[in-house]
């Protein structure tokens, strides 16, 4: 069955790209509200045209559009995640074609949308629509959940799926926003790294000051200065009072999924654009580090005159933004305490702090049989075996918590759009038309894949 759905999807190439494009061409930018109830619109009735129903749910923010094959009798749930909502596009004349004219050139797809996230959760739709096609019904429910504030933070997700636990029922939550690993093999991630994205402000004279005056008057850059430094010693250590305390080293099955991972070091090196890491580490060390440890970052820092020449100023402010990246058992609201006491303690009680964003971390434990089908399906696709990863291979951070944490759920990343050059949040974003089949065909194998030989677990 699979090989003819194989068959089936590659088939259909040129009607599934025809189709995608309205979407592409529909702009939907969260950051300025343009165009997102028109696209909200347009998704739902894309996806009742595959045969799901749709409804458009109100958030505090953007609306959700929700999607469901509606067959409540199947023994297994999967619940797909998504946005329909896209970086602003500039700078335009930066595009060879224009974002929002979708466009194909050499084997790509290209237009702002394509690799995040448009493309991805489109496959989703033909995939539901070639199983039916070919088998007459759906083995099991899947349900659509498309935000559209992915790219201004998910703010609104987590109270989101809270109030609509019923509906969101599900066995398992699936993400397709996950990696291809350099070697080409596909990577399956089983959690994300938590965030606490934090400015911190520090204030000096109510306006600049001719910097003569420094006997007398507080300079915020010093302040600042002085509380970062306390934040990370020069080992690399994160020195906030109690950063360490939750959290726990890879376990052993842990440590050897990254053990499995092949390392090339020129490649690392050349995409982070560095010559080395820091304290020299290399190889599978290296990984395990990107890959288990909490960070504390200095983002941004700015305060007084940096132009030309010289301008002799005390700044009025002071201002440093900070990114931790939290691993599993850490929570955005501790370490934010942590922070304030830590700053406190060591008298830097004028410093404010503004949370900017955060995300709490996941972790799923996926039962050994289910996990052993996806698997299966995915190398189905590719060809190869996955490498699997307890925490995205990036070391970056996303909204996984709200299926892991608020629906009680396990969730597993997986990967659609290609390793190299997508430009995603840049000009000329796209997606090749091969990871786009690649998409289709995975969701596709997992929907038949899970259902085989009956339900995997018990379904909650
Ligand atoms: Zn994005």
């Amino acid at each position: 069955m699979r090989a003819e759905l194989f068959e089936y999807i590659d088939a259909h190439r040129e009607q599934y790209l025809a189709e995608l494009f309205p979407l592409l061409r529909q702009p939907s930018i969260s950051a300025t509200g343009q165009g997102m109830q028109a696209c909200a619109e347009l998704l739902a009735s894309t996806m009742q045209d595959a045969g799901l129903s749709a409804r458009i749910l109100p958030t505090a923010g953007h609306p959700v559009v929700l999607g469901d094959t509606g067959n409540p009798d199947a023994p297994f749930t999967l619940l797909i995640y998504g946005h329909y909502d896209v970086q602003p596009p500039e700078p335009l004349e930066k595009w060879l074609t224009p974002p929002f004219e979708p466009a194909i050139r050499d084997g790509r797809i290209y237009g702002r949308g394509t690799a995040d996230n448009k493309g991805q959760f489109f496959t989703h739709l033909k995939a539901i629509e070639a199983v039916r096609q070919l088998t007459g019904g759906m083995p099991v429910r899947v349900k659509l959940l498309i935000e559209g504030e992915e790219e201004i933070g998910s703010a609104h997700l987590s109270d989101f799926v809270k109030a609509h636990r019923d509906l969101l029922r599900a066995d398992l939550a699936l993400g397709v926003d996950g990696n291809i690993h350099p070697s080409g093999r596909p990577e399956i991630a089983l959690g994300m790294k938590g965030m606490l994205y934090v400015e911190m402000v520090a204030r000096g004279p109510r306006a600049d000051l001719h910097c003569g005056k420094d006997p007398l008057v507080t300079n915020p850059a010093w302040r600042l200065v002085w509380a970062l430094s306390t934040l990370r010693g020069t080992d690399q250590r994160i020195l906030i009072d109690g950063f360490y305390e939750r959290v726990v080293p890879p376990t052993r099955e842990e440590a050897a999924l990254i053990d499995r991972v092949p390392v090339d070091m020129d490649s690392l090196f050349e995409t982070f654009g560095v010559d080395a890491f820091l304290g020299g580490i290399t190889g599978t060390e290296a990984l395990k580090r990107l890959v288990f440890e909490p960070t504390c970052s200095i983002d941004g820092l700015s305060a007084g005159y940096a132009g030309p020449g010289m301008k002799t100023i005390i700044p009025a402010t002071a201002t440093a933004k900070v990114c931790l990246r939290l691993v599993p058992r850490q929570t955005s609201d501790e370490m934010l305490a942590k922070l304030r006491a830590h700053l406190d303690r060591r008298g830097f009680q004028d410093i404010a702090l503004t949370t900017i964003g955060t995300f709490e971390p996941s972790r799923s434990v996926v039962e050994p049989r289910l996990m052993e089908r996806i698997v299966r399906a995915v190398a189905s696709v590719y060809g190869q075996d996955p490498l699997i990863f307890p925490l995205f291979s990036t070391g970056g951070s996303g909204p996984d918590f709200v299926f892991t944490r608020d629906l009680g759920i396990p969730s597993v990343w997986i990967p659609c759009a290609q390793f190299k050059h997508k430009n995603i949040h840049a000009p000329n974003e796209n997606l090749t038309v091969e990871g786009f089949l690649n998409g289709v065909k995975t969701t596709a194998a997992l929907i038949l894949g899970i259902a085989e030989r009956g339900p995997a677990g018990s379904p909650r």
